[in-house]
């Protein structure tokens, strides 16, 4: 697509976007005067949607009218609530509805999921992930070495960007795979990096570890609802995700898992387990059934019954999702609106910026990263008081992720202006 930096361009591409009708779904925060913010930040927190609020009153409504009998008497019923998310999810994610299961949050998830896929022996005992990764990450995945009493200098690898650079080569990630295929017993990486907005080629790094013999795990925290997935045909072993990102599901929504069918209909794998995990035909014959019998499925790996509360947002978030056409529609806006923030950030004449993304769309989300080599914390504090919403991350990169469901191009133009007007003021 060739792009224009007019503002009537941007409008244009407005008023041609077959998905502009969504941003009405969405609740739009507004700052004081009750303008719009240049909301860029749902890759921290995605928006309401207005349908978001009926979802949850129901329960409420139904928890009010009916006390225990909700569970299955309820419009919804509790019991088996979890069942109306799986097959939107499982279209999210590129998944067979029963390798899927909405459960818990994130980090807890990758613990559940460690706990039956990292098993370290003698000889394969380490862990490959991205450097830089998120925290709770690299918490968690340090803590399942020590756990097995070993320690993570020894058994923890990092994938790291070559010097003067921000973001990996496969090659270097395939290279570390040969150099200690033999020694690795799971590589856990982002689909899209938090920091970076790097997009990685899910499909050829997995199969690359599987042919070492590595089990793959991905953390989709910030590629579900955001690119295109297919988790199934990838091959991978296990993912998980949090649902408040691009999932528009509110903060600390219930998240998610996959589990690929080979491992998901295994009932003989190691797992920690709970009652929700147990195959339903007995699970309410209680204290009468002391065994644990594994459904044959992702819900296998699910504990507790779930918080209805925080469950309740994915089903009016997915229906969006669905009713936009799904993830390839979404995308094929996404990669125009973040294309329109490339080519206006390019177009800016001075060297303040670098944008440390990578610039072919196979190879990023909707998330750019801009790194201020001047002045990055004045800057950040320019665009808040300019009604911007985009984040900061120390030291110096100021993330920008306009989402195709509720951003428009205008609001991309007036980002890029605000920054252009930055540089000439500096
Ligand atoms: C957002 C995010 C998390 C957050 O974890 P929670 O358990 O949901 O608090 C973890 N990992 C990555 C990569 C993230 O982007």
């Amino acid at each position: 697509m060739t792009y224009s930096p007019n503002e009537e361009f941007a409008l244009q591409l407005d008023a041609a976007d077959p998905l502009r009708r969504f941003r009405d779904r969405f609740h739009i925060p507004t700052d004081t005067t009750g303008r719009p913010l240049l909301y860029f930040v749902g890759n921290s927190l995605g928006l309401m949607p207005k349908a978001t609020r009926a979802v949850v009153e129901q329960e409420l409504e139904d928890w009010a009218r009916l006390g225990v009998d909700g569970h299955l008497d309820g419009r919804t019923p509790w019991y088996s609530y979890h069942e109306t998310v799986r097959e939107p999810l499982a279209r999210l994610v590129g998944a067979q509805p029963h390798e899927v299961v909405a459960m818990n949050s994130l980090t807890v998830n990758l613990h559940l999921m460690m706990a039956t896929f990292y098993r370290p022996t003698s000889s394969r005992f380490k862990i490959l992930m991205e450097e830089p990764a998120f925290p709770s990450d690299t918490y968690a995945i340090k803590s399942q070495i020590t756990h097995y009493g070993r320690d993570p200098q020894e058994a923890l690898l990092l994938a790291r960007p070559r010097e003067g650079e921000f973001t990996l080569h496969h090659d270097d990630v395939e290279a570390l795979l040969d150099e200690h295929g033999d020694q690795i017993a799971l590589v856990l990486l982002g689909g899209v990096n938090f920091f970076t907005g790097q997009l990685f080629d899910i499909a050829r790094l997995t199969a690359a570890a599987q042919k070492h013999g590595c089990t793959v795990g991905i953390d989709l925290a910030h590629a579900v609802g955001n690119v295109p997935l297919q988790l199934h045909d990838w091959d991978v072993d296990f993912a998980v995700w949090c649902s408040y990102k691009y999932l528009n599901s509110g903060p600390g929504a219930v998240a998610g898992a996959f589990v690929h069918e080979r491992h998901a209909t295994n009932r003989s794998l190691p797992r920690l387990a709970g009652w929700w995990g147990n195959d339903p035909a007995t699970r309410f014959r209680m204290h009468l059934e002391p065994e644990f019998i594994p459904v044959p499925s992702a819900d296998s790996w699910a504990l507790s019954n779930p918080p209805i509360l925080s469950l309740a947002p994915l089903r009016s978030s997915f229906a969006i999702f669905d009713e936009a056409g799904g993830m390839s529609a979404l995308r094929e806006k996404s990669v125009q609106l973040t294309g329109y923030l490339q080519f206006l950030l390019d177009r800016a004449p001075s060297k303040l910026y670098t944008v440390i993304t990578l610039r072919e769309p196979t190879e990023r989300g909707c998330q750019l990263s801009i790194l201020a080599h001047e002045h990055p914390k004045e800057l950040f504090a320019k665009l808040e008081a300019a009604d911007v919403k985009c984040d900061f991350r120390e030291p110096n990169v100021v993330r920008a992720a306009p989402t195709p469901l509720y951003n428009t191009f205008h609001e991309v133009w007036r980002f890029a202006d605000l920054l252009a007007q930055h540089q000439t003021a500096a």
